[in-house]
């Protein structure tokens, strides 16, 4: 999901990155905000005819700094999941905001509830800060200052706002769930979690088209398509929860040699259906080999390259006892369709998302009976 971004560089061993969205949104941003700057001067009732940085450089100053604002809020997340004992994988900046990525999202309510609502609070805080400092210096430094801050203010403290709707993916959602995960548990908080926030962006669904606000009725479907995400996820998070890979691997495991040729791998694969192998030379996994990596050869190469060639050796792996959960984290994250399954370096089974998926329709329907 976020594959489409580059790294700017590191904050104490958390990875910044700027999603492609990001980039392409920044200079329309800017536009947008450097159009308003003399209504917006009036409403916060600073002469514009006194101000002498012009418009573009002040509207992309203050879209910069408020994607700042929007790492530091991120930031605040971190920090609080780390010493919480969660590990961070990245935050990442994107047209919406930014996303901090926990590689394990807890599902204790009280972490859930601290991790949450200190991003809302860090923006509170940046906000009014700005804001105070904006009305002690009024008529003290050159408007355009007075300006930059208080917009600044103002919108950490929209952001802050914002991001405390109850509803997912938002701080709010999240914050909603950590209360009602109090008295049941995770999964039917998630439900009735989701039900309200379903409920609030058909409202702010409504409001934008009566109003004739596309970006309000595009925003609302974003989050309703999140909640819907969230809730399944939760779900298959339960249905799987005490299941070990061992008991959903396929044990006899075919695997190829190194030496095939494209064109007898094609030939395996059409006979077997399978779309991707283990490689083994000398009784070791040496790599793994799928459609996708042929994909790219010219036909009349079939026959002159070999798996050799072409075989992936960055191995995913995962032991044979971790949880099927793990498993789906890594599947996804990775953005893949299998994994092997090693036991004291010996290959032992293959997991795949169909093995997973299947597991979960078999439980729900089992739940149903
Ligand atoms: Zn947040």
């Amino acid at each position: 999901m976020f594959k489409k971004s580059v790294q700017i560089g590191s904050i104490s061993n958390i990875p910044i990155k700027l999603h492609i969205s990001f980039i392409l949104a920044l200079p329309f941003i800017a536009w947008i905000v450097s159009t308003n700057i003399e209504m917006m001067a009036e409403i916060m009732n600073i002469s514009y005819s006194d101000m002498v940085v012009p418009d573009y450089i002040l509207g992309l100053l203050i879209t910069l700094s408020l994607f700042i604002s929007v790492g530091l809020h991120e930031l605040g997340h971190s920090f609080v999941a780390r010493s919480r004992g969660q590990e961070i994988n990245s935050i990442t900046l994107m047209l919406l905001g930014g996303v901090a990525e926990i590689k394990e999202m807890s599902e204790d309510p009280d972490d859930e509830l601290r991790i949450s609502i200190i991003g809302p609070m860090v923006s509170l805080a940046i906000g009014l800060t700005f804001i105070f400092i904006a009305q002690i210096s009024f008529n003290i430094v050159m408007p355009d200052i007075i300006f930059f801050i208080l917009y600044l203010g103002e919108l950490n403290v929209f952001l802050a706002l914002f991001n405390l709707i109850p509803a997912f993916p938002n701080d709010g959602g999240r914050v909603l769930r950590a209360f009602l995960a109090r008295k049941r548990n995770f999964l039917s908080a998630t439900k009735i979690a989701v039900g309200i926030s379903k409920a609030i962006v058909f409202i702010f669904g409504i409001i934008g088209v009566l109003y004739g606000n596309f970006i309000l009725v595009l925003i609302a479907f974003f989050i309703y398509m999140r909640a819907n995400q969230e809730f399944q996820y939760s779900l298959i998070k339960a249905t799987l929860s005490n299941l070990k890979v061992k008991e959903l691997m396929s044990k006899d495991v075919s695997y190829i040699s190194s030496d095939l040729t494209v064109r007898e791998l094609l030939d395996k694969m059409l006979h077997h259906s399978h779309s991707g192998y283990p490689v083994m030379k000398d009784g070791k996994l040496i790599g793994c080999v799928t459609m996708e990596d042929i994909r790219t050869i010219e036909k009349d190469q079939h026959h002159n390259i070999y798996v050799d060639d072409i075989m992936s050796t960055d191995i995913k792996k995962i032991s044979p006892e971790a949880d099927v959960n793990k498993a789906l984290q890594i599947l996804l994250e990775e953005d893949i369709g299998r994994l092997m399954v090693i036991q004291e370096d010996q290959l032992v089974g293959i997991i795949t998302r169909t093995d997973i998926f299947n597991a979960f329709k078999i439980k729900q329907i089992e739940k149903k009976l």
